[in-house]
C-alpha cells in the first residue's frame, strides 16, 4: 500500500507532503497563489450574485413557511 501522489492542482506536479511543505497542498508557493488567485476570482463574482439579492436563504425572512401546508 502506498500513499496516493498528491497532483498539484495548478501545474500537475508531484506535490510534497504537507509536513515541511508550506505550500500544501500545492508545489509551491507561486502555485498556491497562482490557483487561489484564480478561485477567489470566480468566487467573489458569485457571492457577490448571490448575495446582493435579497433575504433569498434566510430562515427568518418567509413567514408562510411554518408548515401550514393544506
Ligand atoms: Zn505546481
Amino acid at each position: 500500500m502506498t500513499a496516493p501522489v498528491r497532483r498539484c492542482r495548478s501545474c500537475g506536479g508531484a506535490v510534497a507532503p504537507r509536513a515541511g511543505n508550506r505550500a500544501f497542498p500545492f508545489c509551491s508557493d507561486r502555485c498556491r497563489l497562482a490557483d487561489l488567485g484564480r478561485w477567489l476570482d470566480g468566487s467573489y463574482r458569485i457571492a457577490a450574485e448571490r448575495g446582493g439579492d435579497g433575504a433569498d436563504g434566510d430562515p427568518g425572512g418567509d413567514p408562510r413557511g411554518e408548515g401550514e401546508d393544506s
